[in-house]
């Protein structure tokens, strides 16, 4: 993420979305989440977020634009900001105004991004001291997600999402994300999965890939178990992967538990051929892959 402090007591982040390149899901744990074997992209599509001391204990939270999101107590910035006030006994709160550009409920991971910048703001603006594994452990506590964006930007996902390896990935190439307008919930996403679960296998994406075309034969071979369940069962799924070849795609998948889509472009996409082949109703989104240096990030 990109942070930026405009004043004593104020701090804008730029967080960003990711895909998952690949993503399978394995056994149910007993806590009742499931392990997962992923290797997790950022992407240079962003949600602003403006934060501001505020001195009541709370979280007052302003959106740019209509979005169909919650602004009370279910949103996750919001629960991040609860998560750190009971845990450091602040006194303070925060004035959050939030500008939303990555698709909510896509697969995208906008709201746990929104989640680890509020942690990362509050790291900043009460000196919290926090190192990233501290970061991390509470922004598991918020969602499966929150750990992965205090890293680089590229990283090998395991556990429920806890484990996260950094791993070095090509970045020279362009994404074309295209989101429909339905929402796919993680419940109805676990329940397609049908067949046998599979037991944790380690260490299979720990190799560093060198050009584009590595990671793209890499992919070729690997999956995102809820692809399959959610083609299936959604047709328009299915235009929209049709869509992004035909516009000249390399590779397409579905990110996360979808719907979006993600396209893989050696060359920078032809823009009027992506249009012709997307309906009005689809969310379409230009990014390249993106990664974060330096401490906290
Ligand atoms: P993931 O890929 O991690 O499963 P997602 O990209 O599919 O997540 P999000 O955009 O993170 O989904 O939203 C998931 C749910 O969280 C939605 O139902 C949404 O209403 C709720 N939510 C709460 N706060 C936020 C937020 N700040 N941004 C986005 N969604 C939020």
């Amino acid at each position: 993420m990109l942070v930026e402090r405009i004043s004593e007591d104020s701090v804008s982040i730029l967080t960003p979305a990711k895909v998952n390149l690949c993503l399978e899901v394995l056994n149910r744990r007993e806590d009742g989440y499931h392990n997962i074997n992923s290797i997790f992209q950022a992407v240079s599509l962003y949600d602003r977020v403006v934060f501001r001391v505020l001195h009541q204990k709370e979280c007052r939270l302003e959106l740019a634009r209509e979005a169909d999101l919650p602004v009370d107590g279910r949103n996750l910035i919001t629960k991040a900001y609860v998560a750190i006030r009971d845990r450091f006994d602040l006194e303070s709160g925060l004035e959050v105004y939030l500008e939303k550009n990555i698709p909510v409920a896509g697969g995208l991971g906008g709201g746990s991004s929104d989640a680890a910048a509020t942690i990362r703001a509050c790291n900043i603006l009460f000196d919290l001291h926090l190192d990233r594994a501290g970061m991390s452990e509470l922004g598991l506590a918020v969602g499966s997600d929150v750990p992965f964006f205090f890293s680089g930007g590229q990283a090998a996902v395991t556990g429920r999402g806890d484990h996260v390896h950094p791993i070095s990935l090509p970045t020279d190439y362009w994404m074309v994300l295209i989101t429909p307008p339905f929402g796919i919930s993680s419940a109805e996403s676990y329940a397609g999965l049908k067949r046998g679960l599979t037991m944790p296998a380690p260490d299979r994406y720990f190799s560093i890939y060198q050009g584009v075309e590595q990671l793209l034969e890499f992919l070729a071979r690997s999956r995102n178990d809820f692809e399959s369940v959610h083609l299936a069962s959604h047709p328009e799924l299915g235009r929209i992967k049709d869509g992004l070849l035909a516009s000249g795609a390399n590779f397409c998948r579905m990110s996360g538990s979808g719907p979006t889509f993600f396209g893989i472009y050696s060359g920078e996409p032809d823009r009027s051929k992506v249009r012709l082949c997307c309906q009005d109703c689809w969310q379409v989104n230009y990014a390249q892959p993106v990664c974060f240096g330096g401490k906290g990030n």
